[in-house]
């Protein structure tokens, strides 16, 4: 029989090649394929990862690996096949992939176990000796004596903490041989010391049972299963169902994967995980960004040895070791947190659709206000659509009041941060003990500095937006830029017409939160947002502090839109509705419509039925008027006729190209080049593809005007991809960098994904431009 000798490895450098090395035959038993290496290239070493093995290559001058990394291999071949599509999808070479599919931690190598020594009595210890140590060493005596009290070793700090005797006093009796020292390896638990009482499983209302058994039968039958989206209003029992189908797949003797957006990736989520399945040792691990290195480490082992078998977490956990793998989970699956910014730019909502179809497990996507793409495809018969419309003890849905600013703005100047009716529903609820959420998405206190002689606002020299005005401590009084950090002092006079005339405009949370302090002089007001919750605790410590009815009103961003239950909570205000839905973003409508039903359902948890006021420029926007009815599938219709008008997806998939540079002329330069490039590739590649059947809906819904700034600007080939211009991105200039944007759609979008690719690879740019290839790109600023 012939060994394999050979392997081929990535190297976790970006080469966009696989190399291959030989293996020493002392090697060749502890090589698999997912195993890491540390193998010659060029005249340094790199480590990487093995994804085949060959009796033989052609490869010329193959060297062999220096050496084996760890004990077992580290990928399984499923996730190397997941790892493989995502760069294929989006267009990313499969180095970078890696990055991501392994943590840093693991990939590196470098941290290891926490070891930690631990004390127990030496071989022999005679009566003899002991009495001549008290006699000499009375302290030594004293801790020997401690020891030989234990019923089982334990940590050496531990003990030294207890006796209140210290380290040198320990290695003497070590070096006496009275005492033995060993090294053993301890969790960096997060949540070590924490408590967990076990929960029972709730008994399921009948829509909750259908659907738990819907996601049984797919357990059942994998491989005949479609993705299920739960579609279930804020508050249905979502999350019952989740904790329910886990212990399915746990009795099947499988394991889960719990995606959460990091937003809501709150202590009350993980609790309620980590309760359910406490009579399960070490069953929960969870996953995020806030974890330390080793903690990082500690858990990847824990689900990779087998030993956790739920792993909850934010995007990056669709990529857990688990074995075995029964269930995936997909909450709040409209978040846009599930797509990474920087590459590989996934979404790990269709990473967790592509990992289920390869592993043969069952996939649920869950949320009261599913993303277009989704509610598309189960109208089309991708995914099972099972919905909960019905709140848990049949609570309302809460009433929801438009407020016309327009209106309110004439009566009143002053009125445009809290309305008059919002003000007097805040204090009633202040009059009841209820609590009241106000939400504006937008930090700071004033939004510009504006010179009311010359018009100018102070811009940030790097990017192109306004400066924000801040009173917190950390940028008091000064100007700052949200994009990129940059701070400057308020100036005393305009510095473009030196007229004394500058005034703030537009306002944030701040000045919310300060507004609300004045007119309720009474009420304790908090603000939660990125700037008032830089400290890792005071984020937990807010929300106890309004849970248990320390604070009355809570002012927020995003932050407090979601996920969160509050009881006593009886009024919500959105201060401003219309924030997002100018942003020049095709799922701007879409946002607003999921934000407005995200927040509204923070409202009226408890015994008391909810209230929410929108304050809105534009009342008649579908957005508003559909949130308003809690219209979900009114407002996706015309939503959808929408998209399919002007071929976004989910009709069309679209590839998002950045070309910036510090030079503004080589990036517009590089920017047409590369676009006359594509337009050849893409002509090239063109095969008529007959337009799938129209979307019947109704189609009496409105005919906004912002579709016109989105029309394509020309369409290549025989209407297969449609390529946009070269134009500046709506946000020119980001941190120093001119950016322009090439925006093209198309349906096959692997076949995209590869020309782009390869115009982008094969086009020489200048060494100050850098592109970017953004595949279902989310941000289009
Ligand atoms: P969602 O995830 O859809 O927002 P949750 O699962 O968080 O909903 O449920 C909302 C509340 O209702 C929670 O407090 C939960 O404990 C409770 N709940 C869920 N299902 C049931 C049930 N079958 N019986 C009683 N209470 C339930
Ligand atoms: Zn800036």
């Amino acid at each position: 029989m012939t060994k394999p000798s050979y392997i081929r490895v990535i190297i976790d450098r970006a080469i966009h090649r696989e190399l291959d090395y030989a293996v020493p035959e002392g090697l060749m038993d502890r090589v698999g394929i997912g195993s890491r290496v540390r193998v010659p290239f060029r005249d340094k070493s790199a480590l990487g990862t093995v994804v085949a093995i060959a009796e033989q290559s052609e490869a010329k001058g193959i060297r062999p690996i220096e050496a084996v990394v760890g004990e077992a291999p580290i990928l399984s071949e499923q996730l190397l096949e997941l790892g493989r599509w995502i760069g294929a999808y989006y267009c990313c070479p499969i180095e970078t992939v890696m990055r991501s599919l392994l943590p840093q931690v693991i990939r590196r190598a470098e941290i290891g176990w926490k070891k930690q020594l631990f004390v127990q009595p030496g071989g022999k210890i005679d009566v003899e000796d002991l009495e001549k140590l008290r006699r000499r060493a009375p302290r030594q005596a004293e801790l020997l004596d401690a020891i030989l009290r234990l019923e089982s070793p334990i940590r050496a700090a531990e003990l030294l903490r207890r006796t209140s005797l210290d380290n040198q006093t320990l290695r003497a009796l070590v070096k006496r041989g009275l005492v033995e020292l060993r090294e053993e390896a301890v969790l960096r638990d997060p949540h070590a010391d924490e408590q967990f009482i076990a929960t029972s499983n709730l008994t399921l209302n009948p829509e909750q049972t259908d659907a738990l058994n819907e996601i049984r039968q797919a357990l059942h039958s994998p491989e005949n299963s479609r993705p299920i989206l739960l579609h279930g209003v804020t508050g249905s029992g979502k999350t019952e169902i989740y904790l329910q189908a886990i212990r399915a797949a746990l009795d099947r003797g499988q394991t889960a994967i719990v995606l959460v957006p990091e937003i809501s990736l709150t202590p009350q989520t993980v609790e309620r995980f980590k309760s359910r399945f406490a009579n399960v040792q070490d069953a929960v691990a969870v996953l995020h960004s806030h974890l330390s290195e080793g903690e990082r480490h500690d858990e990847w082992h824990k689900i990779h040895s087998g030993r956790a078998r739920i792993v909850i977490g934010a995007r990056s956990a669709v990529f857990a070791p688990l074995k075995k793998l029964g269930l995936i989970v997909v909450d709040e699956e409209h978040e846009t947190t599930y797509k990474q910014e920087e590459a590989p730019r996934y979404h790990a909502r269709d990473v967790a659709i592509v990992r289920a179809r390869i592993e043969k497990c069952v996939v649920v996507l869950g949320s009261a206000t599913p993303s277009l793409e989704s509610y598309n495809n189960a109208v089309i018969g991708k995914y099972r659509l099972v919905m909960l419309t019905q709140r848990i003890d049949e609570k309302q849905m809460p009433l929801m009041r438009i407020v016309d600013l327009r209106q309110e703005r004439r009566k009143e100047k002053a009125a445009a941060i809290l309305s008059e009716k919002l003000r007097a529903a805040i204090a009633d609820r202040m009059e009841k003990g209820e609590q009241t959420i106000l939400f504006l998405n937008r930090r700071g206190f004033s939004t510009s500095l504006l010179c009311s002689n010359c018009g100018e606002a102070r811009n940030c020299p790097n990017c192109s937006v306004a400066l924000t005005f801040h009173r917190h401590p950390a940028v008091a009084g000064r100007l700052s830029c949200h994009l990129c950090g940059h701070t400057a002092a308020v100036p005393k006079k305009c510095p473009a017409c030196g007229q004394d005339a500058l005034i703030y405009a537009g306002f944030g949370t701040e000045k919310v939160e300060s507004t609300v302090s004045q007119i309720f002089p009474k009420a304790v007001v908090r603000r939660m947002d990125a700037d008032s919750m830089t400290r890792k605790e005071a984020y937990r410590e807010t929300l106890r502090n309004f849970r248990t009815g320390k604070i009355d009103i809570l002012v927020g961003t995003q932050m407090i839109a979601k996920g969160l239950h509050f009881p006593n909570v009886t009024l919500v205000g959105i201060i401003n509705a219309d924030l997002a839905l100018h942003l020049p973003d095709f799922r701007a409508g879409e946002r607003t419509f999921q934000l407005l039903t995200q927040v509204a359902g923070r409202a009226g948890r408890g015994e008391t039925s909810g209230e929410v006021f929108v304050q809105t420029y534009t009342p008649f926007s579908p957005s508003i008027q559909f949130a308003r009815h809690h219209d979900f599938a009114g407002y996706f219709q015309q939503e959808l006729e929408f998209r399919e008008r002007c071929d976004f997806p989910p009709f069309k998939h679209a590839i998002l190209i950045t070309v910036r540079s510090a030079h503004e002329g080589r990036a517009k330069l590089s920017a047409e080049t590369l676009r006359r490039r594509l337009k050849e590739a893409l002509a090239n590649s063109a095969e008529a593809v007959p337009k799938p059947e129209a979307y019947s809906a109704a189609s009496s819904a409105l005919k906004p005007s912002r579709l016109r700034n989105l029309r394509p600007a020309a369409k290549a080939g025989p209407q297969e991809f449609i390529l946009g211009d070269a134009t500046p991105a709506p946000l020119e200039k980001l941190q120093g960098q001119f950016r322009f944007h090439i925006l093209i759609r198309g349906e096959a979008i692997m076949r995209l994904s590869r020309r782009v690719r390869e115009t982008v690879d094969k086009l020489p740019f200048p060494e100050d431009v850098t592109v970017t290839v953004d595949v279902d790109p989310y941000q289009l600023l």
